[in-house]
């Protein structure tokens, strides 16, 4: 080989060796390439694949399990955060409905118990304590006087201690306005006497109400009231009631207790929205002590709330 054909054989190497390396590039970029590609095919791992067996396509049958959200939380995730003003508690725009019963009315009821104290009022205020209930006791004097122990007792369980005058006798009480207000000094004396204090009330009922024959109805009383009024008393009358001191009402000649439940329940229907209610019983009648849890929890069930008469105002007293 001469020195040109040498030279010549050292080109042709030196161009294949280039050759060959460029090729090798070429293929390894290819490879490159073609590894890319398989990695952007393939999916991630996925533990909970479920692979089909069907022969259907991994688009279609691949979709992972996921447990099912919460009904209450959205499928759709927010597409903004929550403002402050969204997640505040909203300013209520209208007036809350009432918690209580609508049909229940809350009355004010005040129990009276007139012409005691008598045998049967220790019972009477046992049956008020049993209860919770303040009541007002229309006393008259002369029994005052016989049951001073049952008279304290009135005024310290907290019921109001009121006149109902001493005698409790018209022919004496109704002559004229002065003996009325004597008789009603008897009895304030023998109420100090009992409790060991002045502690009567200013309020006082006219045995037989405001309106007896007796004192001449309407009209006969005016002078009674006026004279009261000087010595500082209001009257009161009542308008629910027993009957307890008119059994002559009885016409179907009902049991006792049947007929004094009928009369109560007649006034209350008469009287149940014309307020104040005030209810008379006599505490000298036994019928009536027995009666009396039922009218209690009667006129609880009824939705009365109980007060002493002490509370009204000179509007409803005369
Ligand atoms: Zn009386």
């Amino acid at each position: 080989m001469n020195s040109i054909e040498a030279k010549k054989d050292t080109a042709i190497r030196a161009a294949s060796r280039e050759t060959l390396k460029r090729a090798a590039a070429f293929a390894l970029a290819f490879l490159t390439l073609l590894s890319f590609a398989g990695c952007a095919r393939r999916d991630p791992v996925d533990p909970y694949e479920v692979v089909d067996i069907t022969g259907g396509s991994e688009a279609e049958t691949a979709a992972p399990v996921t447990p099912a959200p919460p009904t209450e939380i959205p499928t759709e995730a927010p597409t903004e955060a929550p403002t402050p003003e969204s997640t505040a508690t909203p300013e209520p725009t209208f007036t809350p409905a009432p918690t209580k019963d609508p049909s229940v009315v809350t009355r004010r009821v005040y129990l009276t118990f007139d012409d005691g104290p008598s045998k049967n009022t220790p019972e009477v205020l046992d049956i008020l304590k049993k209860y919770g209930v303040k009541a007002t006791f229309f006393t008259v004097g002369r029994f005052v006087s016989v049951y001073p122990d049952t008279a304290k007792r009135i005024v310290e369980e907290g019921h109001l201690l009121a006149c109902h005058t001493y005698s409790h006798d018209f022919s004496i009480i109704y002559q004229d306005p002065d003996h009325f207000v004597a008789d009603v000094a008897k009895w304030r004396s023998a109420v100090k006497k009992a409790v060991g204090y002045d502690a009567g009330a200013y309020v006082f009922r006219f045995p037989g109400g405001s309106t007896n024959s007796t004192i001449g109805g309407r009209s006969g009383r005016k002078d009674y009231l006026k004279a009261m009024h000087k010595e500082g008393y209001l009257a009161m009358d009542w308008n629910l009631g027993l009957n307890d001191k008119w059994l002559a009402g009885n016409k179907d000649h009902l049991p006792i207790e049947e007929y004094l439940w009928k009369s109560y329940q007649e006034t209350w229907s008469y009287f149940k929205d014309k307020p104040p209610l005030i209810l008379i019983i006599h505490d000298t009648e036994p019928a009536s002590v027995n009666l009396l849890e039922r009218l209690i929890e009667d006129l609880i069930a009824k939705g009365c709330e109980f007060g002493l008469c002490d509370e009204l105002t000179e509007d409803y007293l005369m």
